[in-house]
């Protein structure tokens, strides 16, 4: 499958989660053909989806790492992304708490680290500015850390945004593409080496150059072009939602003291609202195991309790986990020393979501000392219209939409209150899968986590697709959510 010309791409990047995503934004910056494959149905599905949510604050890790730097240099490009892209994120502030006179050394430790990784603003903390700062603490802290420039940002969305602009601006994504074999090639008249890209179900990419982006499943695809050979061991977080009327949501994100494995068990105040509390640190063998158990929920129950008291079980809405990939303490972001013209962007844990933009730059000018051509486009845009959020207008502002467009005054989700304007707006942007339109809307992800609306979306999804009800699914590939007969799927299929 060539570019629309005919020609090879210039680059293809597999795996369009954050990394994928925000490396294929930057190069739509210059006059490159770029492809971004992805296995999935839409575009951050993987890790991407299912993490903390945290644009960190810079003292968590020594600056003798990569990602140390890429996390610093990443976080600072957050407020031109969201001023350019539109996706929800605020720089609400990180604490982290002591609990305990003998934590203040190491709070202390954290301070110095950042400071030498070059943040500035962090503050030692008494009791009493903690408590200042953040009023639903536990009163047994004792003192802690502040970072008034971390914040939080919603990943969906901000990979959503990235993708929908490198597209506008070229780059052509292609989904349920899983590469799973490639060879270099030499091709035309000129005898250039091309990667020729495979996809399990026969397509096939050439380009130039590719990065692997593949997230848990970078180990496989580096050993698809025949590159290095390595084993990406994920490590599960879960979490607990919280509903957006929970007393136990802070202002600002809530850390414990870390320990060596990570950065704890938080309180995270979402930027839409709700609370997000975990993620627990646990060693799987799958890397498709995200499923959560009553005990590790208790446990991160019984952990935020001791950051700030008033979170309570009894608001929890939903529960999810997601999957870390983990390869060694550092990201590994390198040319590859055996296949040519191959860049890995692999191991990248925490920050990674921090670090993305920083890791799009790294990876852009590798790719430049290995010979791609930089050059930059007059006609480049950086920016896209942000959606439409009726529920965050004034009633004057909401009567004007509506009566623009009467479907902005139809509300499909009553929990997050999401009109079937905004519905479409998805689906038009190509999110046509439940998961793809509860990302893009939030419709799905209130306190009934979609009981009320999923048959909503799901009309609004034939009508506007031409799709039959037992085509729709919830994320793709063996996720049908209605069977057109008793037992005509495999077990994902559920029957309304
Ligand atoms: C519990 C948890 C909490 C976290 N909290 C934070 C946080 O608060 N702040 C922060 O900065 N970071 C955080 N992170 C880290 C962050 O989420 C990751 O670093 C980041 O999402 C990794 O992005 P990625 O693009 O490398 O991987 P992914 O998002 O996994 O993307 C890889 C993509 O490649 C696709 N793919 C795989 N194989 C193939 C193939 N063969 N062909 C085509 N496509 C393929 C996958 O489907 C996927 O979409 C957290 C991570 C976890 C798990």
């Amino acid at each position: 499958m060539p570019t629309r010309n005919g020609a090879p791409y210039d680059v293809a990047i597999v795996g369009a989660g954050v990394c994928g995503a925000a490396i294929a934004r930057l190069l739509s910056r210059y006059r490159l053909r770029v492809a971004l494959l992805e296995r999935e149905a839409d575009v951050s599905f993987g890790t991407s989806k299912a993490n903390s949510g945290i644009v960190h604050g810079g003292f968590h890790h020594a600056a003798h790492f990569l990602k140390t730097r890429l996390e610093v240099a990443g976080a600072a490009r957050f407020d031109r992304l969201r001023e350019e892209l539109g996706f929800p994120f605020a720089r609400c502030g990180i604490l982290v708490a002591a609990s305990h006179p003998d934590d203040m050394p190491a709070i202390e430790h954290l301070r110095a680290q950042g400071e030498a990784n070059g943040v500035k603003n962090l503050e030692i903390c008494s009791r009493q500015r903690m408590l200042e700062l953040e009023p639903k603490l536990s009163p047994e802290v004792c003192g802690g850390l502040y970072a008034p420039d971390g914040g939080i940002v919603e990943p969906y969305r901000y990979v959503f945004a990235l993708v929908e602009n490198a597209k506008a601006n070229g780059v052509e994504l292609l989904t349920e593409f899983e590469a799973c074999a490639a060879e270099r090639i030499a091709d035309g008249e000129a005898k250039l080496p091309l990667w020729t890209i495979r996809s399990s179900d026969g397509r096939t990419v050439r380009a130039r150059f590719a990065v692997n982006a593949a997230g848990l499943f970078a180990d496989a695809v580096s050993a698809a072009f025949g590159a290095e050979r390595y084993e990406i061991r994920p490590r599960k977080g879960e979490y607990f939602l919280l509903d957006r009327l929970a007393e136990g949501h802070p202002g600002r994100v809530v850390f414990p003291v870390p320990n060596a494995v990570s950065k704890g068990m938080l309180v995270i105040p979402t930027v839409e609202g709700t609370t997000l509390i975990g993620p627990t640190a646990d060693p799987v063998d799958d890397k498709a195991d995200v499923a959560t158990t009553q005990a590790r929920l208790s446990r991160i129950v019984e952990s935020a309790k001791t950051l700030v008291p008033s979170v309570s079980e009894k608001d929890a809405i939903t529960s999810f986990a997601g999957l870390r990939p983990v390869l060694g303490e550092d990201f590994y972001v390198a040319p590859s020393d055996i296949a040519d013209a191959f860049v890995q962007v692999a191991g990248v844990q925490s920050p990674g979501l921090t670090a993305s933009p920083a890791i799009a730059e790294y990876v852009r000018d590798l790719l430049a000392g290995l010979g791609l051509d930089l050059t930059e486009k007059s006609d480049w845009n950086p920016r896209v219209d942000a959606p439409v959020r009726p529920r965050n207008l004034s009633p004057e502002e909401r009567a004007a939409l509506v009566a623009a467009n009467p479907a902005h005054g139809h509300i499909v989700c009553r929990c997050e209150e999401v009109s079937e304007a905004e519905i479409v707006e998805a689906i038009r942007h190509g999110h046509v899968t439940l998961d793809g339109i509860k990302f893009y809307t939030r419709a799905q992800m209130g306190r009934c986590q979609g009981g009320f609306c999923t048959y909503r979306i799901l009309r609004i999804l034939m009508r506007e697709t031409g799709m039959s009800f037992d085509e729709i699914t919830k994320r793709g590939k063996g996720s049908r959510v209605i069977a057109s007969e008793l037992g005509a799927e495999g077990h994902e299929t559920q029957r309304l």
